[in-house]
């Protein structure tokens, strides 16, 4: 049983990673300004005198009584459309929040864990993506502002672990879907899951050729919590191998909501990364043989059944 700090616990990850560190027995101290993350996320955990909530944006100096064993440190916008509305709060919570995150361990002593992403690879030159690919990353992009925010914090996150001794882990999240992720965030997931309830075209960006490869939370949150007990300080990627098309995807939600909708052909963003798939050999080798259980259809059976559940 620890004292464990999540930032960005009101989020999508952030909540699920609470939720399961709370049944763990653990004390949990969930930190959440509400700009992406919600109430709702959280409310059914406010009950529990294990769990403590502050509101407030991690980018200013973060006051905690106590002692602590780990800080997780996730807060951060995750979606593309987020990224575009609010490009300098994704820069500053990846690069000021990420100090204020680290500058708390070191005085703490805790062990500190680092929400990095695939979207350090850029558009990936090499496929599948392993840990040792620095990456094809447009820094003036409009996705740079996520990249380029998670890579600063990678550099911060291995200065404080070379410079101060700090006990620290990066874990680099593949695309994740699960219950609570918001409706309106503007990602694949999501986006598809509601046009295929409401009987709408879902919106295919570009040919739907490029791949993603998606894992269901449950999986990645269980790799999170393996890696941050390991000790390993280099970074690794956590995320299902299985990669598919956006078309395929497509007709996959299609197939399993039933659903009478067709496929509308919209614009691709820029910088679209064209392809996508972890290589999760570290992650196999060092955390006990972990790799998703979960089947993509099964997850998102679940993930379909939330959001019958809780459409409008
Ligand atoms: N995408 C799509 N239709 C949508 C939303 C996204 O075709 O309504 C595509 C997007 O262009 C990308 C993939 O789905 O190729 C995954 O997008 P998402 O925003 O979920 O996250 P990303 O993996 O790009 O960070």
């Amino acid at each position: 049983m620890a004292r464990i700090l999540v930032t960005g616990g009101a989020g999508f990850i952030g909540s699920h990673l609470c939720e399961r560190l709370l049944a763990e027995g653990n004390d949990v101290i969930c930190v959440d300004n509400f700009l992406t993350g919600s109430p709702d996320n959280i409310a059914p955990l406010l009950a529990n005198p294990r769990f403590t909530f502050i509101q407030q944006d991690v980018t200013n100096f973060i006051y905690v009584k106590g002692p602590l064993d780990a800080i997780l440190h996730f807060a951060s916008p995750a979606s593309p459309i987020d990224y575009l509305e609010l490009p300098i709060q994704t820069l500053k919570v990846g690069s000021l929040g990420t100090h204020k995150a680290l500058g708390l361990a070191k005085e703490k002593g805790a062990r500190f864990l680092l929400a990095s992403t695939s979207e350090t690879y850029g558009d990936p030159l090499v496929h599948p993506q392993t840990e040792d690919y620095w990456g094809n990353v447009n820094p003036i992009g409009p996705r740079g502002v996520y990249d380029e925010a998670k890579r600063f914090a990678e550099a911060l996150t291995m200065a404080y672990h070379r410079t101060h001794g700090v006990e620290t882990r990066i874990v680099r999240v593949f695309n994740t879907f699960g219950p609570r992720m918001r409706r309106e965030d503007g990602r694949v997931v999501p986006n598809f899951i509601a046009q295929a309830l409401r009987n709408e075209d879902l919106t295919v960006y570009g040919d739907g050729g490029q791949t993603r490869s998606f894992c269901y939370v449950t999986d990645l949150v269980e790799g999170i919590l393996r890696l941050l007990r390991s000790d390993y300080a280099l970074p690794v990627n956590i995320g299902n191998p299985r990669e598919m098309t956006v078309l395929e995807f497509a007709k996959l939600i299609i197939a399993l909501t039933g659903s009478r909708s067709g496929i509308a052909y919209k614009p691709l963003p820029e910088d679209d990364p064209k392809v996508r798939q972890p290589d999760i050999t570290r992650a196999r080798a060092l955390l006990g043989a972990w790799e998703p259980v979960v089947a993509v259809e099964e997850g998102l059976r679940w993930t379909i059944d939330f959001f019958r559940g809780t459409s409008s």
